[in-house]
């Protein structure tokens, strides 16, 4: 901020993250004069402490499980040690490109960064280290923070994923509060890493939101790859020693380890930011809005992880988009939930689109078809030596509702899963549509063309 700095715009943001910052882009985009105020790193949550950091997490634990399982493919290789020291650099190498890239991005669109805590001042007013900035139209994007459980408090070795990125060191073993899609990512890396993992979840299966059958075949991949877990069963206490920690579960069992990893999901960051005072709605701390993301007060919108939904970047991106071209007119279309793509990125991946059958049915009644094409039929995916399946999920004699898949590297198919849902395809529009052998992705076309009643690569 200078003494030439703007204090009156067209559009204010509140928080540089996914969804923010894709809105100031946007609206710098469509002509609109945009001032970023951003208290940390634009960027947020998902580039420094969240998507980005974990899956280079992710790839270097795949570099250690092929360095393990090379002689199984005649590369006599064997994984020596893991160098947090160096897999950290490599992560963060990754985040400083990335941010710097940003950076570079915001600057050459004009957006003017306003840096400092925002509290929200006025319909149309927000106050950064003292001073006020006015807008016609504000976007609140304050993003979320790692929730834990009452009286279970975070410290030494209880962490969240915030610190659980910046550990320098693997540990020997660890316990997964929560079998979400954070709970299920870091229990997958610190498998591969060598550690000894128990995951605790209170529900009654492993990445609970996913249609059953993903549920079962993460637990069956899970068992094979030793990662421990207890479902059903809810946490009751953690105490700390010098060496580790007892974590105390409802059932009477108690588990030691060298740390725990509470991944008990995501709160939004809207409390002290004056949003309550302007009079907009909140429920147990996230913004209500209507379908257009308006919040019902003046031309404030929200994006993001403080909107109730998916707590996702790339819904983050695009509600940042949509609010944008809202504000300057642009005819655009809402984002219907359903159709967001969602990837769990531990091995093996579990990716899904749309309903689950479940969810169907409840839509549907009888009137659901499903499929499931097994990987083991794909030529590629018995040269990877990954097993798992695609499900699809149809309305009869209409289109698919639901796309749900297994396996390592399928979130790389979730781009054609959601255009088929999102484009209301039937299976008989995709079953001609060619896939190129050999690639997993012609088990997307497989699964199509049984569920078009015409299998080719499969058994009866
Ligand atoms: C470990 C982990 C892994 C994840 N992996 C994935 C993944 O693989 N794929 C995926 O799609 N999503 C993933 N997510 C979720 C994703 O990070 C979030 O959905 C996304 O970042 C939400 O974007 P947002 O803009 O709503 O909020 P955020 O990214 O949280 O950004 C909010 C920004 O606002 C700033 N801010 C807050 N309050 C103020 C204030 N008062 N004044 C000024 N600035 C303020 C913050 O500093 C922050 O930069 C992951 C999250 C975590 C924690």
């Amino acid at each position: 901020m200078t003494e030439s700095t703007p204090r009156s715009f067209d559009l204010i943001i509140l928080g540089g993250g996914s969804g923010g910052y894709a809105a100031a882009l946007r609206a710098a985009q469509l002509g609109l004069t945009v001032g970023l105020v951003e208290e940390s790193k634009v960027g947020g949550t998902c580039l420094h402490n969240g998507c980005v950091p974990t899956k280079a997490l992710l790839h270097a634990a795949e570099v250690a499980d092929n360095a393990r399982e090379g002689s199984k493919f005649g590369v006599n290789s064997t994984l020596e040690s893991i160098d947090m020291t160096v897999v950290n650099q490599y992560k963060q190498g990754v985040i400083d490109r990335l941010y710097k890239g940003l950076k570079g991005l915001i600057k050459s669109r004009k957006v003017t960064m306003i840096e400092g805590h925002g509290t929200l001042v006025g319909p149309d007013a927000v106050e950064v280290r003292g001073e006020r900035y006015t807008a016609t139209s504000i976007v609140l994007a304050t993003g979320s923070y790692a929730r834990s459980l009452p009286g279970l408090e975070i410290g030494g070795r209880v962490m969240t994923s915030d610190q659980a990125l910046e550990l320098d060191y693997v540990p020997n073993s660890a316990i997964v509060l929560g079998g979400g899609v954070i709970g299920v990512e870091f229990a997958s890396v610190w498998k591969s890493f060598g550690a000894d993992v128990t995951i605790v979840e209170a529900l009654s299966h492993l990445a609970p939101n996913e249609d059953e059958a993903l549920s079962k075949g993460l637990e069956r991949a899970f068992r094979k790859r030793k990662i421990d877990f207890k479902l059903g069963v809810r946490f009751q206490g953690v105490e700390q020693t010098d060496s580790g920690v007892k974590v105390s579960l409802e059932d009477g069992t108690v588990l030691e380890a060298d740390l725990l990893l509470v991944a008990v999901g995501r709160g939004p960051r809207t409390s002290g930011l004056g949003y309550e005072e302007q009079g907009i709605r909140v429920d147990r701390g996230f913004v209500l809005t209507d379908d257009n993301l308006h919040t019902g007060v003046a031309n404030i919108y929200a994006v993001g992880d403080i909107v109730p939904g998916l707590q996702l970047a790339h819904r983050g991106f695009q509600q940042g988009i949509f609010v944008a071209e809202t504000i300057a007119g642009v005819q655009t279309q809402p984002i219907v939930e359903a159709n967001i793509p969602r990837v769990t990125y531990c091995e093996p991946e579990v990716a899904s689109v749309g309903l689950t059958e479940a969810q169907a049915r409840d839509a549907h009644g009888d009137a659901v078809e499903t499929v499931e094409y097994n990987l083991g039929g794909n030529g590629k995916s018995q040269i990877l030596a990954t097993q798992g399946f695609i499900k699809l999920v149809r309305v009869k004699d209409g289109p698919v509702v639901g796309v749900h898949m297994l396996g390592a590297r399928v979130g790389e198919q979730i781009g054609e899963a959601q255009l088929i849902v999102s484009w209301e395809a039937h299976p008989e529009d995709v079953a001609p549509l060619i896939h190129a052998h050999p690639t997993q992705n012609e088990a997307m076309g497989e699964a199509h063309l049984a569920l078009a009643g015409k299998p080719l690569h499969a058994h009866d």
